[in-house]
């Protein structure tokens, strides 16, 4: 069975590690700073297993334990704290992710990176620099995630349109819309219509102007607006991270949107931004160039510019 290990044992990584054992994708070391908390949430995880799965779940506070894996998913990190803006929090974050990727360097060379802690995009890029990796090895969920809100909401507004329903029937289901969201993980983020699709459709036709609009602002919004009520958010993010584990562990290459490194894709270098990409079992396959329309690669230039901006700010 493939080995995946989990740096930090939070909210995000225990969640995955759950959901990975619950599909018996990989065996599982969580590994975290914290004393503890690793081996507790492993505990946990397995006693499980008597459900039906048999991967181990295992969790240490000793990074050489991480030796073999095929992924290293890195979700260490810490959140916003009151009076702390947000190149503070970014500073930060590259002093773990520096961390992270020397133990990385030293004790699983090869394997592929999922970097998830925010800011995704300039520490996927921090990430690759700090450990020297090739770029088809590191790759940023940020995008997978902002396409499952969208296709929820976009189901959620066809099914208004759609008058022949009863109350309280949904005719689309979030399944139905398969959503791509490209550029930053964060508020510069571009929802492609253009490249979304109900059942093979685009819904590019199926909603007026003001209804685009308020669907942009509410995937832009969705992950502040569950950080508001309940402190953080982690079922989903741990759906997605996992779509993409199945993709490199199943060679899969089907098109998901990744931070990557880019090497003049989509007009761009020396970042790391949400492309439509095709993951394999070295990591990443190849960017996929979309025809988008104007208007959206006017935005992700825009987001681009944002992403070197913040790259250059903190001397990355
Ligand atoms: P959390 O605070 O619950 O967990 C973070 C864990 O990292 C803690 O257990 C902490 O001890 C550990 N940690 C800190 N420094 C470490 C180090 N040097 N080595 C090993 N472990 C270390 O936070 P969370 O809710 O799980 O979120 C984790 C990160 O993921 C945050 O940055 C959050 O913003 C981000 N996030 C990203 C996405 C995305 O779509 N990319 C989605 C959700 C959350």
């Amino acid at each position: 069975m493939p080995l995946i290990s989990i740096v930090g044992a939070g909210r995000v990584g225990s969640t995955t590690a759950f959901m990975l054992a619950m599909k018996d994708l990989a065996d599982i070391m969580l590994v975290d700073i914290v004393e503890k908390v690793p081996q507790g949430e492993a505990m946990d995880i397995m006693h499980a297993a008597a459900s039906g799965f048999s991967a181990n779940v295992e969790g240490s506070n000793d990074f050489s334990k991480m030796a073999g894996s095929d992924i290293v998913i890195n979700t260490a990190g810490m959140a916003r704290r009151p009076g702390m803006d947000r190149l503070d929090l970014l500073n930060r974050n590259i002093q773990i992710v520096r961390s992270v990727a020397a133990s990385i360097k030293k004790h699983a060379p090869d394997a592929i990176i999922i970097q998830v802690s925010n800011p995704m995009d300039a520490l996927n890029y921090a990430m690759r620099k700090a450990g020297g990796f090739q770029r088809e090895q590191v790759i940023g969920m940020g995008g997978m995630l902002d396409s499952q809100r969208f296709s929820l909401f976009l189901a959620q507004e066809l099914n208004r349109n759609y008058s022949g329903q009863k109350a309280g029937e949904s005719v689309v289901r979030p399944a139905d819309v398969k959503a791509m969201v490209i550029g930053e993980h964060g508020e510069s983020q571009v929802p492609l219509f253009s490249q979304s699709f109900l059942k093979g459709e685009c819904v590019a036709g199926m909603l007026d102007k003001r209804q685009m609009q308020k669907l942009v602002g509410m995937t832009r919004e969705a992950g502040s607006e569950i950080i508001a009520l309940k402190g953080a958010t982690f079922f989903a993010p741990a759906i997605a991270i996992t779509s993409m584990v199945e993709n490199v562990l199943g060679d899969r290459k089907d098109v998901m949107p990744c931070s990557i490194c880019l090497e003049n894709e989509y007009g761009q270098d020396g970042l790391s931004i949400g492309v439509p990409a095709r993951l394999c079992r070295e990591g990443l396959d190849e960017v996929v160039d979309l025809d988008i329309n104007d208007e959206e690669r006017s935005m992700f230039d825009m987001s681009a510019r944002k992403m070197k901006n913040v790259i250059e700010e903190v001397g990355l």
